[in-house]
């Protein structure tokens, strides 16, 4: 704990306890967390991206001083310190009552390739990684034993930004670990920790950095040292930044790496939880330290690596997540002997006819294989996953397949707007968010006053539309575009226009460019004279994807037409943050993307959560949160196989409803100027989407479902121990 003893060092003596909210992200999800930090320097706090440890070691002393003879500020610092004393000490939480075969000795590991815990630490692509954050800190709230175990990326995902062309550029910046909220492990003399890990034959050095989420603690691998050659060094580079051979590389490295760092830091794991396949081979290192131990044969083993592990598939489709015998052989050749298995024995490990081993080896048929459960991430998942591997189980029916469903989840206490949460404490009660399944309460989202909801929800828009201001303008200014472009922001968007949120990745099958199918109809929806509509854009392409630049580079040449350009808007380099004020602080929040593709998706439960209406196709969670006429809008309707008809029928319904049904909803007004239509959907979205699509909810069932060795109904109701 040497860098946060440092830091505590550092800071004026009433302020030291600045250092434990530092060094935790708890504060980035308590109600006072705006006041925490960027009062300090709200500038300062910007230009860091929201990252406590850089701002205290960069705010000068005189300010810190100026605060400690504050009281409001003391007080507010207090009491925060407070809570999470509490926090940080409470034992009979619900996770100890329901799974007490779970303690603090044994947690559950959760593996996962990318980890979405906050804006300040960009080791995220999307949803799968703010999927895995939410994880760990609903796990910390209800009390859940857990250690994240993920990859430490130099440079992070790429920054994007857009060149003149409207073509999207990639930046790779090195992060500055020693000014992130992390702690190098190191053992009891104060050495890093380190493990080995052979990769294609080459023995690589790995440390291993934690950082603390609540009371789940996230370990992460880094090959940065000095003893590895520079490939090696390179591999915990960049998140998703290489070909097939480095993505192999960062699977070995955090599966056996992982399992190994485990190892070494003492810790033995009740359960191992492999989010997705990146992670598999975790399965082979458990295999193997359990063969040293007990020198049984792999057959025997095997029950024992089932009995220590579950699964969760996150990929709708059968293709990708194969890797060809060839290179399979150039990382494990020196591995399966130490199983005790032949080559062909090891193959087939990973090959859907267990007697034709030279087929592409696939991670998702190993981990069905070796894991004690699966499970796909929606109810409509969980069935298309059951369909795509059948024939791995000849003799059973679709719906005999060993693979169920928990529905992914957002975490509330991340994504509620503060002012949001201020009228949840007001009408659903103190301590609302402690029971977020709890239907009952939510109903209580009627009683919010009309007048109340609306005014929150518009400080929420009219903050969007500054900050989208703000970062086009730099935006411009740094492609160097002309003043009167630059100055040509003043007039960008509308707080009193119906607003459209778009934000996620431009991959193909989201579909992004659905919306512009037809584009003269599209302008004259967003140009209509009384019901006009403006939309908000956002999301990166994988820097490999020429497809997805594509698609948004011909957005940027539609957002330049005369008629659109105050109507359209796309905010670069998409992040947490930027979906924050997004899916807080826009009216309607739009999905297209190809049905089936998308397992669950969770960024229109971020929306919900604060009022925004959802217009999407049904597909992944929207499947089981939809209710027509009451809580949002569906688009089109599935048709068998042809994807040309699909785009035409769904574009045409999209259009249909912005035009007849949402544009007239969201401007018939009453005496005061309110939508009474849009307010009713708006209560009833919240009051019902968020009781269920919340990660309390999802980590509960993973507890009852997977983690513990018998499935079980949860015997009392889902509590959190946050304070309230
Ligand atoms: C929530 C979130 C996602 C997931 O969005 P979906 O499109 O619903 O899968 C992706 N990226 C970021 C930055 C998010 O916050």
């Amino acid at each position: 704990m040497e860098s946060i003893s440092r830091l505590r060092a550092k800071l004026p003596d009433p302020m030291r306890r600045l250092a434990d909210f530092a060094y935790n992200y708890w504060w980035s999800w308590t109600p006072d967390r705006v006041a925490l930090f960027s009062a300090i320097d709200p500038g300062l706090w910007q230009c860091c991206r929201h990252n406590p440890v850089a701002l205290l070691e960069s705010v000068s002393h005189e300010r810190l001083w100026q605060l400690a003879e504050d009281p409001h500020y003391l007080k507010r610092l207090y009491r925060l310190s407070h809570q999470l004393d509490c926090y940080l000490n409470e034992d009979n939480t619900w996770a100890s009552r329901v799974a007490p075969m779970i303690p603090p000795e044994h947690p559950v590991a959760y593996f996962c390739i990318e980890f979405g815990i906050h804006e300040s630490i960009p080791i995220y692509c999307g949803g799968l990684g703010v999927l895995a954050g939410g994880h760990l800190k609903s796990a910390s709230d209800l009390g859940l034993p857990m250690v994240g175990i993920g990859l430490l990326y130099k440079q992070g995902y790429f920054r994007q930004w857009l060149n003149r062309s409207g073509w999207q550029e990639a930046d790779y910046v090195d992060l500055d670990f020693s000014q992130l909220p992390m702690e190098k492990v190191c053992n009891e003399y104060g050495q890093p920790i380190t493990v080995k890990v052979n990769i294609r034959q080459r023995l690589v050095k790995v440390q291993v950095w934690q950082i603390q989420v609540g009371r789940s603690v996230l370990y992460l691998l880094d090959t940065d040292l000095p003893e590895n050659d520079a490939a090696a060094r390179a591999l915990t580079g960049r998140l998703y930044g290489g070909d097939l051979d480095t993505q192999m590389a960062q699977e070995v490295l955090l599966g056996i790496g992982g399992v190994r760092v485990l190892q070494a830091l003492g810790i033995e794991p009740s359960i191992y939880h492999l989010n997705e396949v990146h992670a598999v081979f975790a399965l082979l290192e458990i295999a193997l330290q359990t063969r040293e131990e007990t020198g049984q044969s792999f057959e025997q083993i095997q029950a024992l690596v089932r009995d220590l592990t579950v699964f969760t598939t996150h990929t709708p489709v059968p293709v990708g997540n194969v890797f060809s015998a060839e290179l399979m052989t150039d990382f494990f050749a020196h591995y399966w002997p130490q199983l005790g298995l032949t080559r062909e024995e090891f193959l087939a490990l990973g090959a859907r006819q267990p007697d034709q081993p030279w087929e592409p080896f696939s991670l998702v048929i190993l981990a069905l294989r070796l894991t004690r459960a699966a499970n796909g991430v929606s109810r409509q998942h969980g069935h298309v996953s059951r369909q795509m591997w059948q024939a791995l189980y000849p003799n059973r029916p679709v719906e005999a397949v060993p693979i169920g469903h928990i529905t992914n989840g957002i975490h509330v206490r991340t994504w509620v707007a503060p002012l949001m949460a201020d009228l949840y404490e007001d009408y659903l009660g103190r301590g609302w968010s402690t029971q977020l399944t709890n239907t009952e309460l939510w109903n209580r989202v009627e009683e919010i006053p009309n007048e109340a909801l609306w005014h929150r929800h518009s400080i929420l828009k009219a903050r969007l539309v500054a900050y989208t201001r703000d970062r086009v303008r730099q935006a411009r200014e740094a492609r160097g575009e002309a003043d009167d472009d630059i100055n040509a922001v003043g007039r960008l968007l509308d707080p009193q226009v119906l607003t459209i949120g778009f934000a996620r990745r431009f991959s193909a099958y989201k579909r992004s460019d659905l919306i512009f199918r037809d584009l003269q109809r599209m302008s004259r929806i967003l140009a209509h004279s009384k019901r006009p509509i403006q939309i908000i854009l956002a999301g990166k392409a994988h820097p490999d994807d020429h497809q997805g630049k594509r698609i948004i580079q011909r957005l940027m040449e539609w957002s330049r037409h005369p008629d659109l350009r105050d109507r359209v808007a796309f905010i670069e380099d998409y992040d947490l943050y930027t979906t924050k004020l997004m899916v807080q602080g826009v009216d309607l929040w739009l999905n297209t993307c190809r049905r089936t593709f998308e397992a669950s998706g969770t960024s229109g439960q971020k929306a919900a959560l604060n009022g925004v209406l959802n217009l999407s196709v049904q597909s992944g969670w929207w499947c089981e949160g939809y209710q027509a006429g009451i809580n949002g809008w569906e688009i089109g309707e599935a048709l068998p196989d042809d994807r040309e008809r699909q785009d035409a029928v769904d574009a045409e319904s999209l259009y249909t409803l912005l035009e007849r049904d949402i544009a007239r909803l969201y401007y018939s007004r009453d005496r005061a100027g309110l939508s009474r239509g849009w307010l009713r959907m708006m209560k009833a979205s919240i009051r019902t989407i968020t009781p269920r699509f919340n990660t309390d909810r999802m980590v509960a069932e993973y507890v009852t479902q997977m983690y513990l060795p018998q499935p079980t109904e949860p015997p009392e109701p889902v509590l959190a121990s946050v304070i309230a």
